[in-house]
């Protein structure tokens, strides 16, 4: 991918990038942040597994412990064929931020494989999931660090990781992950989570901004599981989804896409999603992000806006729903259009949200009604919402650096209370 300025895809560094920002607007002391900048631990695991031909594979995999200051590890695992060490330890960093912005007691942590998902076969996605665990062992636990889905894992994969750490510990331990099954201690409305909260971020927006939700053109890249989630939500509540992509190619209709048929043909028939008949114009994944709209929600990966095409970008809200889709060097770009933009760390928090009403869920071993789940989630989320933007407007930052600036300053306060047991 052709971009302006040279390190500008490498995710950790813009992760760092903002971090180094919020520190210095919040005169964060030197000690603070020096202890907050570097991940706590990090692993690299070679693990190796049988594949279906009888041959030995053997594939890289990480964890990345970020912080633990606020409480265990908390944060995904993503199994793609371009994970890197830098990549993990950035999207384990966010986890940090993210957890404090909506002020749920988890640090940060996240995890991955190198591996294609799409090239396994189901026997070997077990294998290779059951081996990354089993070298995880003493990382793991429901005190420590808790996984969940990231791209490419799914609800049968976090159940596989239970059993494993189950099987080890000589216990059943629903706790050690979130995103499971429903039979496996799962929560209502974790499926819907982070899409829902795309969703209430948007009502707050548009109410904000004193738009209305009849008519305003919603534009997702990514059909996944944020991706359509929100699609099927935003199209309920009477949004008007003008456009829609995932990694083959993209459409767009400016009449509106008709989501629940577009959700069954992609997740039911198991169909490319550009092949929807009817469907609309077709156009490329990334074409699809600087089609005009009212809110542009890029749900797909990282890197997607940068400092070559930001200008292209036309929305009166950006509201990401991947981790790191705007790269620190297009931010100032998008801030000069005037894009009123929902952080990823904001924005995307709603899936973590419900990952920890899960946990406690399995931990009392007492189980909620969807409505009430759903319930938590919109107070924490239009509560969230509701700080940031009073602290980005009051101290005249942007609404990422106040995102920042509230879950540095939330963990930084909790790191004092500990003291430095050094
Ligand atoms: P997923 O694997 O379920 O779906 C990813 C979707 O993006 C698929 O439709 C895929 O085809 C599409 N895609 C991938 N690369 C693309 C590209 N270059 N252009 C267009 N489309 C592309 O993953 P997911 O769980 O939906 O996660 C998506 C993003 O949201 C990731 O950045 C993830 O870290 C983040 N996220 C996920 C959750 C969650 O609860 N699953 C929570 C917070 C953040």
């Amino acid at each position: 991918m052709a971009v302006a300025v040279e390190g500008e895809l490498n995710v950790y560094k813009s992760a760092e990038a903002r971090f180094e920002i919020a520190a210095a607007r919040l005169g964060l002391e030197q000690g603070l942040y020096r202890y907050m900048k570097y991940p706590e631990r990090e692993i690299t695991v070679y693990i190796p597994v049988s594949l279906d031909t009888g041959q030995i594979a053997v594939f890289t995999g990480y964890r990345v412990l970020h912080s633990t200051v606020r409480g265990p590890g908390k944060g995904g695992i993503r199994f793609a064929p371009d994970v890197s060490l830098d990549e993990v330890r950035a999207l384990a960093a966010w986890m940090t931020w993210k957890c404090a912005v909506v002020n749920i007691p988890f640090g940060g942590a996240k995890g991955g494989v190198i591996c294609d998902p799409a090239k396994l076969s189901k026997a070997e996605l077990e294998r290779v999931t059951r081996r990354y665990t089993a070298s995880l062992l003493d990382w793991l636990g429901p005190e420590r660090d808790i996984p969940a889905p990231d791209i490419g894992t799914n609800d049968q994969i976090m159940a596989w990781v239970m059993d494993t750490y189950s099987m080890h510990v000589r216990q059943a331990t629903t706790a050690v992950v979130t995103g499971k099954p429903l039979d496996l201690g799962g929560s209502q409305g974790r499926k819907q989570a982070t899409g829902r909260g795309l969703m209430i971020c948007c009502n707050k927006a548009i109410a904000k901004l004193g738009m209305r939700r009849e008519g305003c053109r919603v534009i997702i890249q990514g059909f996944g599981n944020v991706g359509s989630e929100a699609a099927l939500l935003m199209h309920e509540a009477g949004y008007q989804v003008v456009a829609a992509a995932d990694v083959r190619g993209g459409l767009y209709n400016e009449r509106g896409l008709d989501i629940p048929r577009l959700y069954e043909w992609v997740h039911a028939e198991r169909r490319p999603l550009a092949e929807f008949p009817g469907g609309g114009e077709t156009l490329s994944s990334k074409e699809v992000l600087f089609r005009p709209c009212d809110i542009l929600v890029p749900a797909a990966t990282e890197n997607q806006i940068t400092t070559e095409n930001a200008h292209r970008v036309d929305c009166r809200i950006l509201c990401e729903g991947a981790n790191g889709p705007t790269t620190s060097h297009a931010d100032p770009i998008i801030e000069g259009k005037g894009i009123f933009v929902i952080p990823d760390i904001l924005g995307n928090a709603g899936g973590v949200t419900v990952s920890y009403l899960e946990w406690v869920q399995d931990r009392q071993g007492f189980f909620w009604r969807e409505r009430e789940v759903n319930e938590h989630l919109e107070e924490v989320m239009e509560h969230s919402f509701d700080e940031v933007v009073r602290y980005a407007e009051t101290h005249r930052v942007n609404n990422r650096i106040a995102a920042y600036i509230v879950a540095i300053d939330r963990v930084a306060r909790a790191l004092k209370l500990r003291g430095f047991y050094a």
